[in-house]
């Protein structure tokens, strides 16, 4: 196991403008490698492919390699973690692994051989649980309020008064912030000072809550009068709106003002995060807040005509009852690039709106964002349309409410392998584990949120609750196919391998292991974000290990990820180049 590793303040600022600035500058370092890779135009020695290599079905007898990768550390994450010197890729699959004399014999004249220079190798990381549209979104769209600029109230007001002198009277500013300091959520009174003219919407990081200002209020015509509507919170002070909407069935009654998010932002948005996630050694993503009909179809569009070149899964989200008329209206493509996979819900916030068994010290405990009745049924029909269902769960009780219905869709109408699965489970019941196990439910978790929210949510939750949080290794010994992801943007850690070192070492911000008894080893973070993370979208047989007849999507480091220190593992930039399909999408 690796040691523990504390980031300082410093170097959580450097990840966080990273975060923000995306491509226009990361603060990630890039290492460059002793010595570049090389893609020499090879004349090899064409030799018959033994049978023995042959994926059944997959390849021609006599298939060729066109790629061969040489002299590496070849991680394939195959059932028994088998380590390889090579590889052989024949077309857009994996011909072959072994010893590199035996996939330099699979050549075809003219073939590429990649020497690796004892470099390791692994799958392509798939990411389960990110919005890929909405990262890109927090520089096309928003204006980022973070450290080391803003870390409180005043720092906000003065970038806020700044960035408001660029605009025109009533023009909006949408922003989002990180941290304030010792009042964690603003207020319109924080706001309207600097702001008399433009109406703001400033929501916190993670996603779940969010500031207006007066201008803003008036627009949206919200008062005191106006009713929380189900499942989300206006929240009042003596009759009068603070400005603070928890929940986005709630901001959505004031986002619905401000401007639209247009189809050319959506696609800006997606190619800078596919180009900034590229250079991680990301392959494949899973988008598990798809927003709207125009979201989904530029997806479906620029995989079709070759601007999106990552693979991805496409989970439509399903905010209120009435998105589920959206359903006539999607395009259920799939193919190897792309799926429309299925289906995303919220039952509840987050932080101080977990939903859970016992009260909690934020600002409600009792509060699923649906009915549970109607999520019931809503869950039956989508679980009856074949498809995959994915629910955002915080607390306890969200999570019995999803098992539960899980379970009575799944009597209902049994199904061999529906695969639904818990996004987040950050707090489990006990009971909850079992459940999942009985009815193949995936846990979709994101590691990096223990050094981000641990802290908090031990002020949250107690210190009882805190053996229940993100129980990875009870979940792996109970035979469940874990995955992990970054849920990036709502924290800054939108690398891969920041998840992976995040698994592995569960300590909070300040320094406090956070279920100690839960961390993973390399090889087992490893697995959960590539091998599962193919299961988790059915895909288990084409991706997420390196063997023949799977889809040649690679990554190859410039050091042993496995041995590197976790903080350099979460800060460096480790990633040489990245293949999808046998086609190199990244290289440094
Ligand atoms: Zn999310």
């Amino acid at each position: 196991m690796s040691e523990p590793y504390h980031l300082s303040r410093r170097d959580f600022l450097k990840l966080a403008a990273a975060a923000a600035a995306g491509l226009g500058g990361t603060a990630l370092a890039c290492r460059k490698s002793a010595q570049p890779l090389t893609l020499p135009e090879g004349s090899l020695t064409r030799v018959p492919l033994p049978v023995e290599t042959q994926a059944a079905g997959v390849f021609q007898p006599g298939t060729m390699a066109d790629i061969v990768l040489t002299d590496g550390n070849v991680m394939t994450v195959d059932a028994l973690d088998s380590t390889r010197q090579a590889v052989a890729i024949a077309g857009d699959k994996i011909l072959a692994t072994g010893a590199s004399e035996e996939m330099l014999a699979l050549a075809a004249p003219g073939a590429q051989q990649i020497d690796l220079a004892g470099r390791t190798v692994t799958p392509g990381l798939i990411d389960t649980h990110i919005h890929f549209r909405g990262y890109g979104l927090t520089t096309t769209y928003y204006t980022a309020f973070n450290p080391p600029e803003v870390v409180d109230i005043p720092g906000l007001q003065a970038m806020l008064a700044e960035v408001l002198r660029t605009k025109q009277p009533g023009e909006w500013l949408m922003g989002y912030y990180t941290a304030l300091g010792d009042k964690p959520i603003p207020t319109k009174e924080d706001l309207d000072p600097v702001s008399p003219d433009n109406p703001v919407f400033i929501m916190h990081i993670g996603g779940h809550w969010g500031t207006a200002n007066s201008a803003a209020l008036k627009i949206a015509d919200v008062t005191g009068k106006t009713p929380s509507p189900q499942g989300g919170i206006i929240e009042k002070k003596d009759g009068d709106p603070t400005g603070v909407f928890y929940n986005h069935r709630a901001m959505d009654v004031l986002r619905k003002y401000a401007p639209p998010i247009t189809d050319q932002l959506i696609r800006e948005s997606i190619i800078q995060t596919q180009q900034l996630l590229a250079r991680c050694g990301l392959t494949c993503f899973h988008d598990n807040n798809v927003r709207g009909l125009e979201a989904m179809q530029a997806y479906q569009e620029m995989s079709l005509d070759g601007s999106l070149y990552l693979r991805n899964n496409l989970y439509l989200t399903l905010e209120w009852p009435a998105d589920l008329d959206l359903l006539d209206q999607v395009q259920f493509i799939q193919n190897d690039l792309t799926r429309f996979a299925g289906y995303k819900f919220l039952i509840d916030g987050q932080g101080p709106t977990a939903y859970t068994n016992q009260p909690h010290n934020g600002s409600e405990w009792r509060l699923p964002t649906w009915d549970p009745q109607m999520f019931k049924e809503v869950v039956k029909s989508l679980h009856n349309t074949g498809l995959q269902i994915c629910v955002h769960c915080i607390g306890d009780a969200a999570s019995d409410l999803v098992l539960e219905a899980y379970e009575e869709a799944q009597n209902a109408n049994p199904r061999s392998d529906p695969r639904h699965r818990l996004e987040h489970a950050v707090l489990t019941s006990s009971g909850a584990t079992r459940k999942m196990k009985d009815l193949g439910v995936v846990p979709s978790t994101q590691p990096a949120f223990i050094y981000l929210f641990g802290d908090g949510w031990k002020a949250l939750f107690g210190e009882e609750r805190m053996d229940r949080i993100m129980v990875t290794r009870e979940w792996l010994e109970a035979g469940l196919h874990l995955t992990i992801g970054s849920d990036a943007p709502s924290t800054p850690f939108f690398n891969p391998q920041a998840s992976l070192a995040g698994a592995q070492n569960r300590l909070s911000f300040k320094q406090t292991p956070i279920g100690a008894d839960q961390v993973l080893s390399f090889n087992e973070a490893l697995r959960a974000h590539t091998i599962e993370g193919a299961y988790a979208a059915h895909q288990e047989n084409v991706l997420g290990s390196l063997e023949a007849g799977k889809f040649a999507d690679l990554v190859v480091w410039n050091q042993d990820p496995s041995r590197q220190s976790l903080r350099d593992l979460t800060l460096t930039q480790s990633v040489d180049l990245t293949m999808v399909g046998g086609k190199i999408v990244h290289q440094a």
